[in-house]
């Protein structure tokens, strides 16, 4: 028998199988994309994320990946809604995002005060995920995705992604 309206912390559970398409390694959890999730007072789910990174094509896939996972366990009424602010920082992500990030070579975001830094014309320091080398320089903007910047070591010499920061 299917509860029709689980408690708000059970589909907070739930979130952890829906997984970033860019890094599947990531959960939406991980990436602290999740806003909140309530039911209405009509029990219409309602759940918010904000995208990591504006026009990110796979924020529409995480959008139809909640509501695979909803619809799964036989919740038929919901909203996804996208809220844009305030915005996403990568300083959302969770302690266990970055850690899981650092094990598949990508090397994690260095937080906002550092992209702050950047936009001000100050150079970023990407560590190397492989040998931690500090000794790095960007190849490309864009990595093996939109949402990625690929980036080289020069003490290791290896290529890396590196997700970027907003
Ligand atoms: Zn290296």
């Amino acid at each position: 028998m299917v509860n029709p309206s689980p408690d708000i912390d059970i589909i907070w559970d739930w979130m952890k199988q829906v997984e970033d398409p860019e890094i599947p390694v990531l959960n939406v959890l991980d990436l602290g994309i999740v806003r909140s999730i309530a039911w209405s007072p009509e029990q219409v789910l309602e759940i918010s994320i904000t995208p990591t990174y504006s026009g990110c094509p796979a924020m529409k896939t995480i959008e139809t990946d909640i509501g695979e996972i909803l619809e799964e366990n036989g919740i038929t009424r919901y909203q996804i809604k996208t809220v844009l602010a305030p915005a996403w920082t990568t300083d959302w992500m969770s302690e266990e995002g970055r850690l899981k990030l650092h094990q598949v070579g990508i090397a994690p975001p260095v937080g906002v005060s550092a992209d702050k830094g950047l936009l001000m014309g100050k150079i970023r320091t990407v560590r190397c995920p492989i040998c931690g080398s500090e000794d790095t320089s960007m190849i490309s903007q864009f990595g093996s995705t939109a949402c990625k910047a690929l980036y080289r070591c020069e003490n290791c010499l290896e290529p890396f992604d590196h997700f970027k920061c907003i």
